[in-house]
């Protein structure tokens, strides 16, 4: 499977943590969006695209996102400390939705990306730039295809045989 292409939408300043949306194709047919580019302390990272975990509140069933204080639907108190921890005893608030496998595919695609970011940086600093178009997906839809009136059959022919005619007395 190839990435074919990497499309970095750089927002913020270079003092932001997020620096850029990335939406990345694989094999010319597949997309991926909402990639994240983070300036870490250790340099900068890719974020894959994660949605935010929930869970269910004891009293009255209704959902919410685990950094809740209070519930949505009934406003009962919540446990503000009861997101699991991964093992750096970090909170686990998002899970991530598209994700590398394994880690040398991870490091290649960072940095596939991070090389996509870089030039995407020089370009910005181009007279005349433009950012890349933000929705990838509509430079592939298609037009429906115009619909051909049905051809009218002239009065004074027959009638066009039906299925079925003659089969029954
Ligand atoms: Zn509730």
């Amino acid at each position: 499977m190839e990435v074919t292409e990497i499309r970095i939408k750089l927002v913020g300043d270079r003092d932001d943590k997020l620096r850029a949306f990335c939406t990345i194709t694989f094999d010319g047919c597949f997309v991926v969006r909402d990639l994240k580019i983070i300036k870490g302390t250790r340099g900068a990272f890719v974020a894959m695209p994660s949605r935010k975990l929930t869970d269910v509140c004891t009293r009255c069933g209704g959902k919410n996102h685990l950094r809740a204080r209070y519930c949505n639907e009934c406003g009962t108190r919540l446990n503000p400390d009861r997101a699991e921890r991964d093992e750096k005893g970090r909170a686990k608030l998002h899970a991530d939705v598209a994700h590398p496998i394994n880690q040398q595919y991870r490091d290649e695609l960072q940095r596939r990306i991070l090389d996509a970011f870089e030039d995407e940086l020089d370009r910005a600093e181009m007279p005349g730039y433009t950012p890349p178009a933000d929705d990838l997906s509509a430079d592939h839809v298609h037009p429906p295809p115009p619909t051909t009136p049905k051809p009218q059959h002239d009065s004074d022919d027959p009638p066009p045989h039906s299925f079925g005619e003659g089969l029954l007395p």
